[in-house]
């Protein structure tokens, strides 16, 4: 047990200073006044003195078995080490496939989320990748949702990219059809998680897919929507219909046709659009290509999970005060993914923490009851960090 004493706490509301009580894996009690408790149960306290507490980071689309390989098979990326999330103040992640959905499998990457779990983070994952019709375990997308604990949803399914299977509208409303019902089946999140390419036909599927069938638009969950500042405008437009949209936190060069992540963010919330319908996810383990006219690739970087902490430190270096973009990290994709305990810090949320100092830099990150990172450092590493 914890007593988190004189915690700024952000849940992600604000609300003031508070002492928190951790059980277990749990948040247990919130109080104004630290709480009277019995030396026998060794509770062990930590004084916050003031400093910011928020949920810990929820990553809606990390490449945890490893992305890439779009430069030849050494540009298959490695598997995300457990102390690049945490220190990102991930405690969350889901995980998917992208381009390479053939050397890469499912039972990989469901397999390394249960790797994640054992060593104490929150880990899930969607079946499928780019391609249709999608790699799945069981055989269907809707079983797969249905049979496999992972399994929360399908994707990144890929439009508008040359690197898709250029799905056909009936095709892409089957496979949400799938995970519509397996979603219902359950009650996990059930969304098709869709891969937005550079292509001039940009959101136009999404929206057929919406106005085409009685599929809710819920169901349509479109990434990478700041990669092209045209699309964005678009996206916020399914954003208005009922998609939450994804905003992914990669590099943005000077000049560049695309919106910096903590740019878009500003960009919807300035706009009025739903503050619940739009999350940041980091693409980390990705393989980040840059193409030719050719399609082939001119240079390619690696998508980091810090890059979410990142972009909250650039959001509150702008001056935007944190309460208001701090969903999008943590209550919002908490609530598409319907992820019950996670996102917020109340009593009965799972105990996944991270503490910032005065700046915004991250200081120390728990979960599920346990500390990962303490004064900035890795406390915890994953079992083959460093061997490399
Ligand atoms: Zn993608």
């Amino acid at each position: 047990m914890w007593i988190l004493h004189n915690a700024d706490l952000y849940a992600p509301e604000p609300r003031g200073i508070k002492h928190l009580l951790v059980a277990g894996s749990s948040i247990v009690w919130i109080g104004d006044d630290p709480p009277a408790l019995d030396s026998s149960l060794g509770v062990k306290e930590f004084d916050l003195e003031g400093r910011r507490i928020l949920p810990g980071l929820i990553d809606g689309h990390v490449h945890l078995s490893g992305g890439g390989g779009e430069a030849g098979y050494q540009s298959r990326v490695p598997a995300v080490a457990l102390s690049r999330l945490t220190l990102g103040g991930v405690t969350s992640v889901v995980g998917v496939l992208g381009t390479d959905d053939v050397t890469r499998a499912p039972a990989e990457l469901v397999a390394t989320a249960r790797g994640l779990i054992e060593q104490g983070l929150s880990a899930w994952c969607h079946t499928g990748g780019y391609h249709i019709p999608p790699v799945t375990i069981t055989g269907t997308v809707r079983g797969d949702i249905i049979h496999i604990d992972r399994v929360i949803g399908v994707g990144e399914i890929a439009v508008s990219d040359h690197r898709s299977s250029q799905p056909t509208q009936d095709e892409l409303l089957r496979i949400g059809a799938e995970a519509h019902v397996g979603g219902l089946m359950t009650g996990k999140a059930g969304v098709v998680h869709v891969h937005m390419g550079d292509g001039p036909r940009g959101t136009e599927p999404i929206l057929r897919a919406i106005e085409g069938s009685e599929i809710p638009a819920r169901v349509w969950n479109p990434t990478h929507v700041n990669r092209r500042r045209a699309l964005f405008d678009d996206a916020m437009a399914l954003a208005e219909r009922g998609c939450t949209i994804d905003i992914t936190a990669f590099p943005v060069e000077e000049g560049e046709d695309a919106w910096a992540a903590d740019e878009a963010l500003v960009r919807y919330l300035d706009a009025g659009l739903p503050a619940d319908r739009v999350t940041v996810s980091s693409d980390g383990g990705g393989c980040l290509p840059a193409f030719d006219s050719e399609g082939r690739v001119t240079h390619f970087e690696v998508g980091s999970p810090g890059a979410l902490a990142q972009t909250l430190l650039a959001l509150l270096d702008r001056g935007q005060p944190l309460d208001r973009v701090l969903p999008a990290f943590t209550s919002n994709p908490a609530l598409l993914l319907r992820l019950p305990r996670k996102g917020r810090i109340a009593a009965g949320a799972d105990a996944d923490l991270v503490t910032l100092d005065p700046k915004g830099r991250i200081v120390d990150v728990m979960a599920n009851g346990t500390w990962y990172v303490q004064g900035g450092n890795p406390v915890i590493r994953g079992p083959f960090e460093g061997t490399a």
